[in-house]
C-alpha cells in the first residue's frame, strides 16, 4: 500500500461520512482504473429498505456495464470496509482486479458487538475465503480510528 492507495483511501472516509450525514451507514468505495483515474465513486444506501446497496456491490455492477475484461482486471475497488461475501462474490463474477480496505471485517465486527449491534445476517468472511483469486490489501491503520469514529456515531450518535 503506497501514498496513492493511502488518498484513495482517504476518498472512501469522506464517502463514509457524507452517507453518514445522511442518515445511511458509513461505508465509501471508489473505483479506479489501471492508470490511476478515478471512473466510479459510491456510499451506502441501506437507508432506503435495500440492504444490498452496498457501494462495492454497485461499483461491480457498473464495471460490468461500462468497462472491458481487460479494464476490469487492471483497476482496483478501494473501500472504508472490507467487501462483505455479498460484494466480494460480484467483484470476483465481474473479474475486478485488486481490492485494498481501509478496516477489516473482522475490525469490524469486534467493534459493532462492542457497540451492541445485533450479528449481521451474513457472516462475514474475509475476501479471500469468498474470492480466493483477487489480491487484497488492508488494513490500513492510519486510517482506523477515523472508520471507528464513524461507526460509534452511527450506532450510537455520539463522536
Ligand atoms: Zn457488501
Amino acid at each position: 500500500m503506497d501514498e496513492g492507495d493511502l488518498r484513495h483511501l482517504r476518498r472512501c472516509v469522506e464517502l463514509a461520512a457524507e452517507a453518514l450525514e445522511k442518515g445511511d451507514e458509513p461505508f465509501g468505495s471508489v473505483l479506479v482504473s489501471a492508470d490511476g483515474k478515478t471512473l466510479a465513486e459510491g456510499h451506502n444506501e441501506v437507508a432506503s429498505g435495500d440492504r444490498t446497496r452496498h457501494p462495492e456491490f454497485e461499483l461491480a455492477r457498473w464495471s460490468a456495464s461500462h468497462l472491458t475484461p481487460e479494464e476490469r482486471a487492471g483497476a482496483t475497488v478501494y473501500t472504508s470496509g472490507e467487501h462483505c461475501p455479498m460484494c466480494a462474490a460480484a467483484h470476483a463474477w465481474v473479474g475486478l482486479g485488486r481490492i485494498v480496505y481501509a478496516v477489516s471485517s473482522e475490525q469490524l465486527s469486534t467493534w459493532l458487538t462492542g457497540l451492541g449491534v445485533p450479528p449481521s445476517p451474513v457472516r462475514p468472511l474475509p475476501i479471500h475465503e469468498v474470492a480466493p483469486g483477487v489480491t487484497v490489501e488492508g488494513p490500513a491503520e492510519e486510517l482506523s480510528d477515523q472508520v471507528h469514529a464513524l461507526h460509534r456515531r452511527f450506532h450510537r450518535g455520539k463522536p
